[in-house]
C-alpha cells in the first residue's frame, strides 16, 4: 500500500512445461492453468528481499549494501524453514538484484548474481522460484526515464510510473531478461496509480488515449460527473490493459510460467488505486494481496481471505503477511503465537501464505526469524489436510464497488466502515461469513447463502435489485441497513431510487436523517429473537446512517429515533460529533417484509457502521446477530465461543466431514501512544488462549476428534470443548 513500502514479493510456477491444458476459467476473464501448477498445491512460502533501497534514490556507490545478499542461502533457508515455494527479489526502483544489462546492478552484488545461484539451488531441490519484480516505485530507474512518469492535473510529475507512457514496452524487456534465467514466474508488485491525492495520470500520451476513447478532453478536476466517470473507466481499464498485455507477454516467453500482482482491490482502497474488486483480481494466475495489522486490522486478516476468494470465484488465492512486529523492512521478529495465529486465520480461510522477510542491510538472514517460520510452517504441513475444504456459510457481505466509487468517493472509510462492521460483527458472534461482489454478482453465486447481508450500499442498480428479488423469492433471507438503496448511480440522494427499493424492503423512505447519532428501542410486541441480549423499553445507540420509513407492504419493528439537538447545534454554532441524546421518533427500527417464501428484513439503522465505530455498544452489534437468526433460526452449525476467537467451518462432503477450526486471538494491553494518541496498534500475541466453546448442529454427530491437547465431550447434537492452543480444529463427522 503506501507508497513503496509495500513492495512486495511474489512466485512462480512449475517448471512442467508439458500438459498445459487450459480450461475456461468461471468468471470468463482468462483462461486456467493446470491444476498441475505449483499453487494449486503450495500451502506456506516466503518472499525475500532486501533492505536499504526501499524508500528509492538510495545510495549506488554504497557497496555494503547487499554485499551478502546470497541466493543460495535463502534457498536453502527457505527450503529448511519448509517453504513450497519461494519468492526472490529481482528488481525495485533503484536496482536489479542480478547481473542485469538493462538496469542498474544492487552496488553489494559487484560481479555476484544472486538470481542465477537461487535458480540453481531452487531447481536441485525442485522449489518453484518466482520472481519478485517491481513495476510501481521510483528510484534511480525512473529518474532516469522522466518520459515514462505520470502527471498531475496541473502537469506535475507524480514519481510513478504511467502505464500508458510506452513503459510496458521497457517492462517486457526487464521480464525477459528475468525469465531467461529459468524463473519459474512472477509476482509483480504492483499495478497502482497512487494512493491518495494527487491524482494522475495526465501525461501527454493518457491525453491522447482517452480524447480518443471518449471524444473530448480529459476533466480538469475531480468533478465526480460523467466526465470524471470516464476518467475512473479509463484509469481501471489502463491498469487492466498492462496486467493482460505484460501476462501475455511473459506467457508468450515462457508459457508455464506463473504471474500474479499484488492486488489493491480491497478496502481500505478505493479508486485513486485505480483497481476494482473483480476487475482487477481475474488478470493473474492467482489474486494475491496483503494482511497484517499495520495496515489492515487484526479482523482484516480473514476478510481479506474471504474478500480475495470472492473475487476470483473458484480459484487459488494468496496472501502475505510479515514477519516484523510492525511491517516488512523493520527487522524485527513477531514471537510465534503472533505469526501462529496470522497465519493460521488466513489457512482457515482457504488461502495459502507467504510471509516476507526483509534481509538485513548486507543481506543477512535472521536466523531465529527462520526458526520461528520454520516451526510455524512445520505445524501448517501437519495439518495440511484441514485446509482447503469448501466454506459453510452462515452470511454473505454484498460490497459495491459502485458504491465505493461514488458513495465512498474520496472518503470511501465511511463506505467500507459499514462492510467491515458487518464481518466484526460475524467473527465476534461466530456465524461465518463469506464476500458478495457486485461486479460478479449472480443469483447462482448468492444462493450459497442462507442469508444475503447489505450492509450501506447506497447505490443499486435495477439488475441487482431484480437478482436479490428472486433470491428472497426462492427462500433467501435478505438483510437490509441504513440508507441502503437510496441514490442514484452517480452516488445523489435520490427518490427515484428509493422508489427502486420498495417493492423489496416493503417501506417507503421519507428521509435519510442527516444524523449518524441515531437511536433505536423495541417493546414486548417485537418477537424475542430479535431482541435477544438486548433490553427491551431502552433506547440504545446505534450510530450511523439511518432512514425514516413508513411500512406498505413490511410490518413495522420497534422504533428509530432521532437525536436531540442543542440550540447551538441547530444555529451551526456547535458540532454534533458526540452523540447526543435520542430525540423523538421517526420511523420503525426495523421492517419485516415477506416475498414468496423468502423475507426481508430491513434495518432503518446501521447497526454494521456501529459495530465497526468508536461508539459500538454490544448492543448494537447484538442486533446484527439477532437479524440473521431471526430470519434463519436453525443453521447447520451455530458455535458459541469468546468474541476474539474466530472461527471458521468448512465441509468435506465426499468423507462427510464438518470441520470448525477456532483461532484465538489473545493481543496484549498497550500503553498510550507517543503520537496520534488514543489510536494504537494492537499488542503483540504471546501465548496461545485458553478457552471454552460449543458446537450445536441441526444433525446427529457420528463422530468428533480434535488435537491432543484438546479436551472434549460430545452428545447427540452437541460438542463442548476446552482449547489451549493458537489454533485448533475439530473434525465432525455426519
Ligand atoms: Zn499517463
Amino acid at each position: 500500500m503506501r507508497s513503496s513500502v509495500s513492495v512486495r514479493f511474489q512466485l512462480l510456477g512449475l517448471p512442467i512445461l508439458a500438459a498445459v491444458l487450459y480450461a475456461g476459467s468461471c468468471c470468463g476473464v482468462q483462461a486456467q492453468r493446470p491444476k498441475s501448477a505449483w499453487y494449486y498445491h503450495a500451502l506456506t512460502g516466503m518472499e525475500v528481499g532486501p533492505t536499504g533501497a526501499q524508500f528509492g534514490h538510495s545510495d549506488p556507490t554504497d557497496t555494503r549494501y547487499c554485499s551478502r545478499f546470497d541466493g543460495t542461502q535463502i534457498v536453502q533457508s527457505a527450503i529448511a524453514a519448509h517453504c513450497d515455494y519461494l519468492v526472490l527479489w529481482v528488481r525495485d526502483g533503484d536496482y536489479a538484484y542480478y547481473q542485469s544489462k538493462l538496469l542498474p546492478v544492487a552496488p553489494g552484488l559487484k560481479s555476484r548474481d544472486p538470481l542465477k545461484d537461487a535458480v540453481r539451488e531452487a531447481h536441485a531441490h525442485k522449489l518453484p522460484l518466482l520472481a519478485y519484480c517491481v513495476v510501481q516505485q521510483g528510484g534511480h530507474y525512473l529518474s532516469a526515464h522522466p518520459e515514462y512518469e505520470m502527471r498531475g492535473m496541473d502537469g506535475s510529475r507524480l514519481g510513478r510510473f504511467c502505464y500508458n507512457s510506452g513503459y510496458l514496452e521497457a517492462m517486457k524487456q526487464i521480464v525477459a531478461e528475468q525469465l531467461a534465467y529459468g524463473i519459474d514466474g512472477f509476482h509483480i508488485d504492483m499495478v497502482d496509480q497512487g494512493f491518495g491525492q494527487p491524482y494522475g495520470c495526465w501525461c501527454d500520451s493518457c491525453k491522447r488515449l482517452f480524447h480518443k476513447r471518449f471524444g473530448h478532453d480529459m476533466p480538469k478536476s475531480v468533478s465526480w460527473d460523467a466526465a470524471w466517470n470516464e476518467m475512473l473507466e479509463f484509469r481501471y481499464s489502463t491498469s487492466e490493459q498492462f496486467e493482460k498485455e505484460l501476462r501475455a507477454y511473459i506467457r508468450s516467453v515462457n508459457p508455464a510460467a506463473s504471474v500474479d500482482f499484488n492486488y489493491h482491490g480491497n478496502p481500505p482502497f478505493s479508486f485513486e488505486v485505480g483497481q476494482r474488486p473483480v476487475q482487477h483480481a481475474g488478470n493473474a494466475d492467482f489474486v494475491t494481496g496483503e494482511t497484517g495489522q499495520w495496515g489492515f486490522s487484526a479482523l482484516g486478516v480473514g476478510l481479506n481471505a474471504e474478500f480475495y476468494r470472492a473475487s476470483t470465484p473458484g480459484r487459488p488465492f494468496q496472501v502475505a503477511m510479515q514477519h516484523g512486529v510492525r511491517m516488512y523492512h523493520d527487522q524485527t521478529t513477531r514471537p510465534v503465537a503472533d505469526m501462529q495465529w496470522e497465519l493460521f486465520t488466513l489457512l482457515a480461510h482457504g488461502a495459502f501464505v507467504t510471509i516476507v522477510d526483509k534481509t538485513g542491510f548486507e543481506g543477512q538472514l535472521d536466523p531465529i526469524a527462520y526458526q520461528r517460520m520454520g516451526k510455524i510452517f512445520a505445524e501448517a504441513h501437519a495439518g495440511a489436510s484441514n485446509f482447503g475444504q469448501d466454506p459453510v456459510y452462515d452470511v454473505g457481505i454484498y460490497f459495491s464497488a459502485r458504491t465505493r466509487d461514488w458513495y465512498g468517493r474520496e472518503r470511501s472509510g465511511l463506505y467500507f466502515q459499514s462492510f467491515q462492521g458487518a464481518a466484526k460483527m460475524c467473527a465476534y458472534e461466530h456465524l461465518s461469513y463469506g464476500v458478495v461482489l457486485d461486479e460478479n454478482l449472480t443469483l447462482a453465486g448468492i444462493r450459497r447463502f442462507p442469508t444475503l447481508l447489505l450492509p450501506n450500499t447506497e447505490i443499486l442498480s435495477a439488475k441487482e435489485i431484480d437478482i436479490f428479488r428472486q433470491y428472497v423469492g426462492e427462500g433467501g433471507n435478505l438483510i437490509v441497513t441504513g440508507q441502503t438503496g437510496t441514490r442514484s448511480r452517480m452516488g445523489e440522494p435520490s427518490l427515484t431510487a428509493c422508489d427502486a427499493s420498495e417493492a423489496l424492503i416493503g417501506g417507503k423512505a421519507s428521509a435519510s436523517l442527516a444524523s449518524k447519532d441515531n437511536w433505536v428501542a423495541f417493546d414486548n410486541t417485537t418477537p424475542t429473537v430479535l431482541t435477544r441480549d438486548i433490553p427491551t423499553v431502552w433506547k440504545f445507540l446505534v450510530e450511523g446512517p439511518a432512514v425514516a420509513y413508513t411500512c406498505t407492504t413490511a410490518s413495522p419493528l420497534g422504533n428509530l429515533m432521532e437525536p436531540e439537538r442543542t440550540t447551538l447545534q441547530k444555529q451551526g454554532k456547535d458540532t454534533s460529533d458526540w452523540p447526543m441524546s435520542a430525540g423523538r421518533s421517526v420511523g420503525p427500527a426495523a421492517l419485516l417484509n415477506r416475498i414468496g417464501k423468502g423475507r426481508v428484513l430491513t434495518l432503518a439503522c446501521s447497526p454494521d457502521f456501529a459495530t465497526a465505530s468508536d461508539h459500538h455498544i454490544t448492543e448494537a452489534r447484538r442486533l446484527l446477530r439477532n437479524a440473521v437468526q431471526m430470519l434463519e433460526p436453525t443453521p447447520r452449525v451455530t458455535i458459541s465461543a469468546p468474541a476474539n476467537v474466530e472461527t471458521v467451518v468448512t465441509d468435506d462432503p465426499k468423507t462427510r466431514t464438518l470441520r470448525i477450526h477456532f483461532i484465538g486471538y489473545n493481543s496484549l494491553p498497550q500503553t498510550t501512544a507517543a503520537s496520534t494518541r488514543p489510536y494504537t496498534l494492537p499488542g503483540l500475541m504471546e501465548e496461545p488462549l485458553l478457552f471454552r466453546a460449543e458446537i450445536r448442529t441441526r444433525f446427529d454427530i457420528r463422530s468428533a476428534a480434535a488435537g491432543r491437547t484438546t479436551q472434549i465431550e460430545k452428545s447427540a447434537r452437541r460438542v463442548k470443548v476446552t482449547i489451549a492452543d493458537v489454533h485448533e480444529v475439530i473434525l465432525l463427522k455426519y
